[in-house]
């Protein structure tokens, strides 16, 4: 089973930094990439970290502030330029399309692929061969939604046991599909003749207030990548403007029993990102700091 390469683009909240760019994360899956916010500056972390920006082929906007948007406008461009002939899918918080739109749109470039820009609410976004991405509420101070990486399950058949109650050749694609089949006069299930293994989870949460919604839909997730934009200290702050501390992000990490928690969308105050970390760690032990190109491989 090859890992599923998942490389933070841009950590920074709201500005960027020297050494921070703006918020966007990359899912490499079967020779695609998916990515997760496109803030200003992305095209250019994607050629720094090596990813190959023709093969974008979704991108999941999670709120429209310009920090997670504005790399849409020369991204799109470049695949232009490249000679891009395949559509492109550009997912928004429903009613937030024309803002897509005018970034597309605003100078009157001629681009000569199609893009989709799609409009969602709570619920699956993408259904392809392999994966599923929904959707899912945050809590900011603009509508905002989360995604869900999920890998579908994998199925492995129990040869043994499936030829005992007599399953042969092309029943097995006929289980598979309708998920069992009358042999010899009695049901067989696909449960009893296979073994699942779980598909890979990862979850991108930013910009949110710790929320209901992530915790239910990062239960058990392989990988969540969460909004930590303050320390303790800001707490106030952090409910004013809607974002979470690392503390906060570590407990939604907790509850929602995920394997490994990411901090990002970091506020440029803090030069020195040792004390978020530590806090997240107090609560959340499998807790690391995302820097700009962190590959993770989930
Ligand atoms: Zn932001
Ligand atoms: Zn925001």
């Amino acid at each position: 089973m090859s890992k599923i390469d998942v490389i933070i683009l841009g950590t920074s909240g709201a500005a960027p930094s020297s050494d921070r760019g703006l918020s966007s994360v990359a899912i490499r899956y079967n020779g695609s990439i998916l990515l997760m916010d496109c803030g200003e500056g992305t095209q250019r972390q994607m050629l720094i970290y090596g990813l190959n920006i023709s093969k974008v082929k979704h991108i999941f906007i999670t709120h429209i502030h310009c920090d997670h948007v504005l790399g849409v406008a020369g991204l799109v461009r470049t695949l232009s330029l490249y000679g891009r002939t395949s559509p492109l899918n550009i997912y928004v918080p429903k009613g937030f399309e024309s803002s897509i739109r005018s970034i597309i749109e605003f100078d009157k470039a001629i681009i000569r692929y199609q893009i989709n820009v799609v409009g969602v609410g709570s619920g699956d976004v993408v259904r392809e061969d392999g994966f599923t991405v929904r959707a899912f509420k945050l809590n900011h101070s603009v509508p905002a939604y989360g995604y869900a990486f999920r890998e579908d399950d994998r199925i492995h058949f129990d040869e043994k046991r499936a030829r005992a109650l007599g399953v042969k050749g092309k029943m097995f694609s006929e289980i598979m599909e309708r998920k069992s089949k009358i042999i010899n006069g009695k049901r067989v299930r696909l449960d009893e003749i296979s073994e699942r293994t779980p598909g890979r989870v990862i979850i991108y949460a930013a910009d949110t207030r710790p929320s209901p919604s992530t915790i239910r839909v990062a239960a058990n997730s392989d990988l969540l990548i969460h909004d930590s934009t303050f320390c303790d200290g800001e707490a106030k702050l952090a409910k004013e403007r809607k974002h979470s501390t690392s503390r906060e992000a570590a407990t939604v990490a907790k509850r929602a029993k995920a394997k490994r928690l990411i901090l990002t969308h970091i506020s440029t105050r803090y030069r020195d990102t040792a004390q978020l970390l530590k806090e997240a760690r107090s609560v959340f032990k499998n807790t690391d700091l995302a820097d700009d190109g962190m590959l993770i491989q989930v």
